[in-house]
């Protein structure tokens, strides 16, 4: 069966099913600190969502931790539309276990998943929907532009994905964000995997599925401010690659066997030429920096080493992903009931 096939064959099921019955659609927000904007992303949203009268919706808020009035916000949208469901998570937990909480819970044929900040626009939903009625699985807005972001990220950012991809099989994304429409068939696919250092862009790759591409220019943040800074940018690189792809340790036993071999030939130049022209003792400095590069190498690769073997121990635990404080006011004592 061709891919286009395949395609069209999802296209035919997605109409039959919609005979029989209505479709929900998720709204999926992880939302940290986002008092300022989040009565204007459910507005626009709402706004957004009037227009699209075959399907039902529901917003899935995901409170991260916040410190502000968010969680307060939650409420009273909840109070005033039965459609608004949230997740009360225990403290801050960044926002790739924010949004597997969401994933968790949400009860929609299809999600999507939206920054708080009005910069992923409501105004695509209804493109990706149509789109997914044409058969596709994952739908994902790809930016064309980013306003509101310096020269310096949009380098730094398009320099990882090249890097990214040189190491990886999988075919990671570039300028994909997590602002996307997955189908069931995708979401019960993430919802299987519990590693708990999440690299959620990368993860989104490595579950294959119909993936389809749409573009739209990324505004910049309507209102707070954003929660990245370089420092955690460069933590979710490393996540990225170390999470992906084992080729930093591979290249560590590629340089030792070159260095080797490399000192193989040296050592034999010596003893020749010890044997021919007598020995000597100059040469110090020169041993000295080989010393010195050959230290530097073997602590950086036990670096790398140890970011793996960290990764191993995290993983080892075996904790949940989230603990979640209460589920639309319903405080949640055992945390296995979580999913209802
Ligand atoms: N976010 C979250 N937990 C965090 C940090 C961010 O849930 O620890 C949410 C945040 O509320 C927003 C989204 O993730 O809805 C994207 O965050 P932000 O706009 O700060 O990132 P940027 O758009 O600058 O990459
Ligand atoms: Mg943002």
């Amino acid at each position: 069966m061709t891919e286009n096939q395949y395609t069209q064959d999802r296209q035919t099921d997605r109409q039959t099913d919609r005979q029989t019955d209505r479709h929900l659609i998720s709204i999926l927000v992880p939302c940290y600190n986002e008092e300022a904007v989040l009565r204007q992303f459910y507005a626009r949203t709402s706004e957004v969502i009037r227009g699209i009268p075959d399907y039902d919706f529901e917003f899935v808020f995901v409170n991260d931790g916040s410190r502000d009035g968010t969680l307060a916000i939650m409420r009273e949208l909840r109070a005033k539309d039965a459609r608004v469901s949230y997740i009360n998570l225990s403290r801050n937990f960044g926002k790739e276990i924010a949004m597997i909480a969401g994933i968790d819970y949400l009860q929609g044929d299809a999600a999507v998943i939206m920054d708080a900040d009005l910069q992923d626009p409501p105004a695509l939903i209804p493109e990706m929907i149509s789109w997914w009625e044409k058969g596709y699985d994952d739908i994902c807005a790809k930016r064309r532009s980013r306003a509101g972001e310096t020269f310096f990220k949009k380098w730094s950012s398009h320099a990882f994905y090249r890097i990214l991809q040189h190491l990886t099989n999988i075919p990671i994304q570039p300028d994909v964000g997590d602002f996307r429409l997955l189908d069931k068939q995708c979401l019960n696919a993430l919802r299987l995997m519990r590693e708990s250092q999440r690299y959620t862009k990368g993860l989104f790759s490595w579950i294959g599925f119909n993936k389809k591409e749409i573009l739209f220019d990324r505004d910049a943040r309507a209102a707070g401010k954003t929660k990245w800074n370089y420092w955690k940018l460069m933590n979710l690189a490393i996540e990225g690659i170390t999470s992906f792809t084992i080729a930093p340790l591979r290249a560590a036993s590629f340089l030792g066997c070159i260095l080797a071999f490399v000192a193989i030939l040296y050592m034999v130049y010596i003893v020749v030429r010890t044997l021919l022209y007598g020995g000597d003792v100059a040469g110090y400095p020169s041993l000295i920096s080989v010393i010195l590069f050959i230290g530097g190498v073997q602590l950086l690769f036990l670096g790398i080493i140890g970011e793996y073997l960290g990764r191993v121990f995290n993983e080892s635990k075996f904790r949940p992903l989230y603990l979640v404080k209460d589920y639309n006011g319903k405080i949640m004592i055992d945390q296995k009931e979580a999913r209802k």
